[in-house]
């Protein structure tokens, strides 16, 4: 029973019709086959759908913060910035235990594969007690975050991040940064705790924190004893404020300055990279790295706006990620990441290439093969050897009548607020059917528990 079929699949040429995907027991495609005839309805081959498409990759996620969505929009007296927001997030990190982390992280999975992802990387910081002490197990956190991830059924990349220093130029930890504090002893330390969890559904890289927090010292300690291809991702140049900071530490703007002094390549993606000059964007493009673009956090924050067409143009390879967690729609992420470059330039379909020139295809495609190379797994193509992860769209609702192929994507990302994300399979497994995650309501009961206890630290 391996198998479905659909009417109409996104293969990674494009749309095809009468697909057969068949996948094995590990959850891996074994076959695709399009012009197949149709199973009869009810027989016991294949279960029929009408659009499948391969499952978003969330390329970057501080799974905590989920909990702090929508509590941190009250102004404050002095004028609110990330840097303000910031505060208010140690505030909440302060207090979190592993059990909460769990919790919160395993209610945004189910909320991610809701909404198509069926990947994430999980950019991970909280992994020291309250006290600022290793936990027993040095992987702890991390542990209880891969736990929720299996719960929920989707795949996990986990990053644990090397944080030591609070500025450029190795400037000491705040207090309020102590459970954030690893060195890159540490960080391998967690890293070979972590070995033991690798499958088909997880895999372990490492994430130096920014180069306000990690010195070059200890990126080189840290990727010499790490694999050759696991994932390497970095925030960088998120702000204004931190280009300033590093010109006066260095002279050199912070991707200029990762360019010139760390072996940058595809095993890299540069989260944000948000503020660029034009020798960055060809440098970023040239390295193959992957921009790790998140529009619906960038936004709130206020950090600005990725200079997405020069960098298509010069062949730069994207993804996009939920970040801060206040959407957890791919649809949302792709649709902001278009519409900020309208804005931006008063021009209409700006992400688009040569050979496609439907927005929503290209994004779509886009964000699946930059997200694939952040994950370091074999997802996001419906092709053999790739992760059996699909979703499938509503096919019933109004949005989705009268389309030509060419615009069933258009549809799902740039009308309307419903969500058409109808079922969604990860490694063969279904996890959402009918816009209900399987394991939705323990989850959320848990969630809401946290939630409740969480509150008297705010
Ligand atoms: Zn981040």
């Amino acid at each position: 029973m391996n198998k479905l079929f659909a009417r109409h699949a996104l293969l990674p040429d494009g749309w095809a019709s009468d697909v057969l995907i068949e996948w094995d027991s590990t959850g891996a495609i074994i076959a695709v086959a399009s012009g197949t005839p149709a199973p009869q309805q009810g027989s016991t081959g294949a279960t029929r759908v009408e659009y499948a498409l391969p499952g978003m990759i969330n390329l970057h996620s501080h799974s905590f913060q989920r909990a702090l969505g929508g509590r941190t929009e009250k102004a404050g007296d002095s004028k609110d910035s990330f840097w303000t927001w910031r505060d208010l997030m140690y505030r909440f990190a302060r207090n979190i235990t592993p059990a909460h982390i769990e919790a919160i992280a395993a209610q945004l999975f189910s909320e991610c594969l809701r909404h198509g992802y069926t990947s994430l990387c999980e950019f991970h910081y909280v992994q020291r007690a309250p006290d600022g002490a290793m936990y027993p197990r040095p992987a702890e956190t991390a542990e209880r975050v891969i736990a929720a991830a299996r719960l929920a059924g989707i795949g996990i990349t986990m990053l644990p991040v090397l944080y030591s220093y609070s500025g450029f130029g190795e400037m000491p930890l705040k207090p309020e940064q102590a459970r954030f504090k690893t060195d890159a002893e540490d960080v391998l330390r967690i890293v070979e705790a972590l070995e033991e969890q690798r499958d088909v559904q997880v895999e372990v890289g490492v994430a130096p924190h920014s180069l306000r927090a990690a010195s070059v010292t200890q990126i080189a300690e840290v990727l010499a004893a790490l694999p050759k291809q696991r994932p390497v991702h970095i925030h960088i140049a998120e702000q204004q404020g931190e280009v300033q900071q590093s010109l006066s530490w260095s002279g050199r703007r912070p991707v200029q300055w990762l360019l010139e002094n760390v072996p940058v390549d595809r095993r890299w993606c540069l989260i944000h990279a948000t503020h660029l000059a034009e020798d960055e964007i060809s440098g970023i493009a040239a390295s193959g790295a992957v921009a790790g673009l998140c529009p619906t956090t960038e936004a709130n924050l206020g950090d600005g706006l990725f200079p997405l067409e020069s960098f298509l143009a010069q062949g730069g390879v994207f993804g996009i990620g939920s970040d801060s967690h206040v959407s957890q729609s791919a649809v949302e992420e792709l649709r902001w990441l278009e519409y900020g470059q309208r804005l931006q330039h008063q021009r209409r379909n700006i992400a688009v290439s040569a050979t496609e020139r439907n927005v929503a295809d290209f994004l779509w495609q886009g964000a699946l093969r930059g997200g694939a190379q952040a994950a370091g797994r074999p997802v996001g193509a419906i092709a053999t050897g790739h992760r059996a992860d699909i979703v499938v769209l509503d096919d019933a609702h109004p949005n989705m009548f009268g389309l030509a192929l060419d615009e069933v994507l258009g549809s799902f990302v740039f009308s309307g607020n419903d969500n058409l994300v109808r079922d969604v399979m990860v490694g063969g497994q279904w996890v959402v059917r009918n816009q209900q995650h399987l394991a939705q309501q323990a989850i959320a009961a848990r969630f809401k528990q946290t939630l409740a206890e969480l509150r008297e630290f705010r």
